[in-house]
């Protein structure tokens, strides 16, 4: 029996690089459906290679250019518009696994129908989790899904600790995610002021989408899987650490009790995760180029505590700041970063003024523990006019 998949977000970096893998095992893999924003040329193109029943665009607009060169294509795939067809693509009883790959807050829903509906859920869309962690988990277990990390870091956590997760507590001791430290790791810190959104975009080791590059290069991106993280695993924030190495090579490690260190290692390419996903507790080819060890005499590591650290990435202490804070503030921390990140890219804001909006959004929008997932969602919608208009206010 083929294991039946929707991909949400199939034309951004983690959707290509999942249909790469997918592509590789058409025994094993179908696609029932596809989603996208706004790429209808590339999604044509993903249909006819992978003959989805759906294929669901955010707008009108979209939808309809596509569903338009599906039929001059002579193509059958349906065409379904808007977030509503994102849950049922994500919930259709004829689904088996749902790759999670919408970037950003938008991503929720989806994943939240997803697990209601029991699936087996790849997660790479670290957002969806940090806004709505207790809702997202309440499903996963309501609907018995099976939620699978695809974010590296998480990967490698997941491969390095037991199978057993009643053993986690007892037997680990801390978590280790590593970090590359991004494009500015060596670049003076008063320059960081000065820094375009070209610069942000092009990391070291990774090909990525824009808003997660961003988050690379400011360490927001860690400071969201710290999060992530403590949601996943369940340990507490005090028991999960961030070292920087600039090689990206060890993905993330687990210390046990004993001292010992587990870690997992590769080439930074997506498709070993999203493999690992796709396959576990198998293992399949991922098309990854496989690690030679006679180049990797120097593997490095630095603490944050070493040189500047501290003051070029302000952002990652914001984690451990809103996982103590009141319920919901997670939320507001990812809403606020969103906006700002978007502003930058849109040459509003300077680079730097991406942390200010995070802090003076946390400072402003605060509240009581969020009861419901519709006061999340009211609780993200006042961060974010919150972030728009301390934007406005700083104006580039
Ligand atoms: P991307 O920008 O390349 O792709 C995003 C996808 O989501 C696109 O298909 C886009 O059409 C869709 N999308 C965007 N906004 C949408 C909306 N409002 N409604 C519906 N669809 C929408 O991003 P990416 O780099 O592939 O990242 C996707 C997610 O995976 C992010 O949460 C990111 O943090 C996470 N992630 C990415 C990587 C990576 O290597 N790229 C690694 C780890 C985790
Ligand atoms: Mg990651």
């Amino acid at each position: 029996m083929k294991t039946r998949i929707t991909i949400l977000g199939s034309t951004g970096s983690i959707g290509v690089n999942t249909l790469d893998v997918v592509a590789r095992h058409r025994d094993r893999f179908e696609v029932v459906a596809l989603s996208a924003s706004t790429r209808v040329d590339l999604m044509v193109t993903q249909c006819a290679q992978f003959k989805p029943e759906f294929a669901v665009m955010a707008s009108d607009a979209h939808a309809g250019a596509l569903e338009q060169r599906l039929r001059a294509e002579g193509l059958p795939t349906r065409v379904l518009r808007g977030a509503d067809a994102l849950d049922r693509i994500a919930s259709d009883p004829g689904v088996d696994a749902v790759m999670a790959a919408i970037v950003g807050a938008a991503g929720l829903s989806p994943c939240i129908a997803a697990a209601r509906a029991g699936k087996r859920l790849l997660l790479a869309n670290k957002e969806a989790l940090v806004v709505g962690a207790e809702f997202f988990l309440e499903a996963v277990r309501a609907g018995g899904a099976t939620l699978l990390p695809i974010d590296s870091e998480h990967s490698a956590v997941f491969q390095s600790l037991p199978d057993d997760r009643q053993a986690w507590d007892a037997r680990v001791d801390k978590i280790i995610l590593t970090a590359s430290g991004g494009p500015f790791r060596e670049r003076a810190v008063a320059t960081l002021r000065d820094v375009t959104p070209e610069q942000a975009v092009a990391h070291p080791n990774w090909v990525m989408g824009r808003k997660i590059s961003v988050d690379s290069a400011t360490m927001m991106n860690k400071a969201l899987e710290v999060i992530e993280a403590r949601y996943l695993f369940g340990l507490p924030p005090s028991r999960i650490e961030v070292v920087i190495h600039p090689q990206s090579v060890i993905h993330s490690m687990v210390q046990y009790r004993d001292g010992s260190v587990v870690a997992q290692l590769g080439t930074p390419d997506m498709r070993v995760p999203i493999a690992y996903g796709l396959s576990w507790p198998e293992r399949i080819e991922s098309g990854a180029s496989r690690l030679d060890f006679s180049r990797m005499a120097d593997m490095r590591f630095e603490s944050f505590d070493s040189g500047d650290h501290r003051a070029r990435y302000p952002g990652l202490a914001l984690a451990w700041d809103a996982l103590a804070a009141t319920p919901g503030t997670t939320a507001v921390l990812n809403a606020a970063n969103e906006v700002a990140v978007a502003a930058f890219l849109d040459r509003r804001i300077r680079f730097d003024q991406i942390h200010a909006v995070n802090v003076e959004t946390l400072a402003r929008v605060s509240g009581t523990r969020p009861a419901t997932l519709e006061q999340i969602l009211a609780l993200d919608r006042q961060a974010r006019d919150c972030a728009q208009s301390l934007v406005q206010s700083m104006g580039a």
